[in-house]
């Protein structure tokens, strides 16, 4: 994605990043992703988060967590593998060989979800944080702040103002391209800063401003939707940047055919990816 200040991609630029999977694909080679979302009280977010993910394209996805909700994720979306957790010691189950992580829709904010969020950000792969992981990294901000591999936080504004003390949400929705360069600066990663207009900032370089959105979106359980499908692009290979930018703009696109101007909920939205890709290919 090239460009000065910030910019708003169009369908050519978001075609030419989308991975293909070419005659030598395999599974492995498009891309594992472990999920770690959802919990007792939250199961649904561990279904959508799995759900953009398996529809955004990974080679596979590797769904952790606890026995009931990984019974539920694969009675919706059965191409996925589980690793259940043993609630005692939750970092035991982790799964190593794994292309990208997705963590923190639904999780919660207990001690084992901490554990768990400390362990993964241990890893050199690309993990993308959002939901309860973010609040618990706004508590121990060091966790993202030491990382050797590529982080992508995903913030709606209330998140993002718990990242950032002293700031506040009404604030942040105002300026929106300033706080998330702010955040990326001070966090050392790749910020999508949420809502009425998505911005994608890193540390360096120009900001990406996402064209597509549409308050169809507004609507519990979308955001997990859009955390599955980046790390779909993450595991297969995207860098941070471009993976938050193309994941925001399928998000927006997939919305916009879901509901052709009705409304949608976000289980509407897995299944309409496949037509957001292919509409980015046609028209780029
Ligand atoms: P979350 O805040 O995690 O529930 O995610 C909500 C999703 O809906 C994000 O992708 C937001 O960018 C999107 N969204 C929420 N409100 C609006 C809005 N007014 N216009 C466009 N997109 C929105
Ligand atoms: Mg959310």
């Amino acid at each position: 994605l090239p460009g000065p200040l910030a910019e708003a991609p169009q369908d050519a630029d978001i075609a030419a990043l989308l991975p293909r999977p070419g005659a030598e694909s395999d599974k492995y080679r498009r891309g594992l992703l472990a999920v770690a979302a959802g919990s007792d009280r939250y199961r649904g977010a561990a279904v959508l988060a799995v759900g953009g993910a398996v529809r955004g394209g990974a080679g596979m996805v590797r769904y952790v967590g606890q026995e009931g909700v990984a019974a539920d994720v694969v009675r919706r979306w059965p191409e996925v593998v589980t690793a259940v957790q043993d609630p005692a010691d939750p970092v035991a189950g982790l799964p190593g060989r794994v292309a990208a992580w997705v963590i923190g829709p639904g999780r919660g904010l207990d001690a084992p979800a901490e554990a768990e969020l400390a362990a993964v950000l241990e890893s050199e792969r690309p993990v993308l944080v959002d939901a309860d992981a973010l609040t618990l990294v706004s508590r121990r901000p060091d966790l993202v702040r030491n990382r050797k591999g590529p982080t992508v936080l995903t913030p709606h504004a209330a998140e993002l103002s718990r990242l950032l003390p002293g700031s506040e949400p009404a604030d942040i929705a105002a300026r929106r391209l300033e706080y998330a360069r702010r955040a990326a600066g001070e966090y050392g990663c790749t910020v999508l800063l949420k809502g009425s207009t998505t911005v994608v900032a890193d540390p360096d370089g120009p900001a990406v401003v996402n064209p597509t959105g549409t308050p169809l979106l507004a609507t519990a359980g979308t955001g997990d939707v859009l955390s599955g499908l980046i790390g779909a692009l993450l595991a297969g290979g995207l860098a941070p940047r471009s993976a938050a930018a193309c994941g925001a703009y399928l998000h927006g696109r997939a919305a916009r055919l879901a509901g052709r101007g009705a409304p949608i909920s976000a289980s509407d939205l897995p299944g309409a990816l496949p037509a957001a890709v292919r509409s980015v290919r046609e028209r780029g």
